[in-house]
């Protein structure tokens, strides 16, 4: 049995396909394993979320479907005691999310691998032999698969063969997306890849400019804005408004309340060319308080010392209000107040691919069975991100991986059981 990609994934499908009994060969372009997953370990390794199954599921939206048996199979609980029985327990932060005690990905790699390869002390079948720099190219015509090996061009067949090779962000630790034209090329359909918890671009914020000010840009690009509320309005007419922090970059907006919005205003920007957000600066203050402090005589005092004294705006957000208003509009009384509470800001773009957290689109549902086999290309599972799936941050990104993983494992023995396959 062939599993082409060794993060988690593909390392569940090994596991899954191990302990069917069957000899694993796991094959992965990089020289090391997980190396995607061992990055999360650098935010701590939010591995799962602790809310309960429904709104879990509820995060994966148009992917729920075709996800739930599989995450209801190894649910973030199943997660949770998987790890600890590599040794690893788990906690519950403030935010309902599930992290290792050590909040490091390294330990439960390690652990995790050392398992495959040596399953005998923990009672499994025969170890799961990796080989680390073979880049898969594809199929030969005789159905091998083949690979671009140290000692040059390998092919080899397998009973059955188990593809988990991610999306197409941070290429340089492994997942190039260069999967695509392979699979496209055996009628697989595919969704585009887009990016997924991505940061994005502004529009121009005056005429003139690419995008933020020079000013903005060399002053305060790297810095978190926090607290804010960002809100955005969907084509209904629905206000969709949370509060969090994000970080101002070179070119725009990137962070945890960007992503928690990325796939709404990257669909939004695809549909009309961008997307309009507004930025409450003062989510502890109620529009009343924020006028009434604004309107207070501030006698010889600059704008920003009254704004400093009376609400605490200093910093990123008074020059957000700069970088964003019209000395005009800055002078007026009530639209400054307005505007504290609802700040516009156009983005332009999402950031490209391979800056995001994660991938939409991939291998659609309706090209894999309920086992997760390509209609297509019996006896080849798909697994892990290159799915046509999508969820925020919080865990779910890992938790579905684990899940169709091991779902692509159990699926590839179910299907050489009962097809008995000539390999
Ligand atoms: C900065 C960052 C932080 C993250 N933090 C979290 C987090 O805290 N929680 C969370 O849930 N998710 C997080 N994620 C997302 C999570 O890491 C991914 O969703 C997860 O790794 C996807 O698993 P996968 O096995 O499908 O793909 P990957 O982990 O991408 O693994 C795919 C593997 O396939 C190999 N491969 C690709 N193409 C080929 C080929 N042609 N031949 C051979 N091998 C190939 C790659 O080398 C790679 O090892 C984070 C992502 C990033 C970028």
């Amino acid at each position: 049995m062939a599993v082409i990609g060794a993060g988690p994934a593909g390392l569940m499908a090994a596991e899954a396909l191990q302990a069917g009994g069957a000899q694993v060969e796991v094959f992965d372009a990089m020289p090391s394993a997980g190396r995607k997953f061992l990055l999360a370990g650098r935010g701590g390794l939010n591995l799962t979320h602790s809310e309960s199954i429904e709104p879990f599921l509820d995060r994966f939206g148009a992917g729920r479907a075709s996800l739930e048996p599989l995450i209801r199979a190894f649910s973030p609980e199943h997660l949770r005691d998987w790890a600890a029985g590599l040794g690893v327990a788990t906690f519950v932060g403030s935010s309902g999310r599930v992290f290792p005690v050590d909040m490091k990905a390294a330990p439960l790699l390690r652990a995790w691998l050392h398992r495959l390869r040596e399953p005998a002390a923990a009672g499994g079948g025969p170890g799961v032999r990796f080989h680390m720099r073979h880049r898969w190219l594809g199929w030969a015509d005789d159905g091998s698969l083949r690979f671009d090996a140290p000692g040059g061009e390998r092919r080899e067949r397998f009973a059955a063969t188990v593809l988990a090779l991610g999306g197409a962000s941070w290429a340089r630790l492994g997942s190039d997306g260069a999967w695509v034209p392979l699979l496209r090329g055996r009628g697989v359909t595919l969704a585009p890849l887009r990016p997924a918890n991505c940061g994005f671009d502004v529009a121009p914020t005056a005429p003139g400019r690419a995008g933020w000010s020079e000013h903005l840009r060399t002053r305060f690009a790297g810095q978190p804005i926090k607290p804010v509320v960002l809100s955005w309005v969907d084509e209904a007419g629905h206000c969709h408004s949370q509060q969090g922090e994000f970080v101002l970059t070179e070119t725009g907006i990137e962070g945890s309340l960007v992503y928690a919005f990325s796939a709404r205003l990257r669909d939004a920007i695809e549909a009309r060319g961008t997307a309009a957000i507004t930025l409450d600066l003062l989510p502890a203050h109620s529009a009343e308080q924020v006028l009434a402090e604004v309107r207070r005589p501030r006698g010889s005092r600059s704008l920003s010392t009254h704004l400093k004294s009376r609400l605490g705006v200093q910093g990123l957000k008074m020059a957000l209000l700069h970088e964003l208003l019209t000395p005009e509009q800055l002078a007026d009384t009530a639209t400054l107040a307005r505007s504290l509470k609802a700040l516009p800001l156009s983005l332009a773009a999402p950031r490209p691919i391979d800056e995001a957290i994660s991938t939409a689109g991939g291998v659609r549902f309706d090209a894999v069975d309920a086992n997760l086999m390509l209609r297509d290309v019996p006896g080849v599972f798909c697994a892990g991100e290159m799915l046509d799936w999508e969820a925020p941050t919080g865990g779910y990104l890992l938790t579905a991986s684990f899940a169709t993983g091991r779902a692509a494992g159990q699926g590839a023995l179910a299907w050489l059981r009962d097809c008995r396959p000539v390999s």
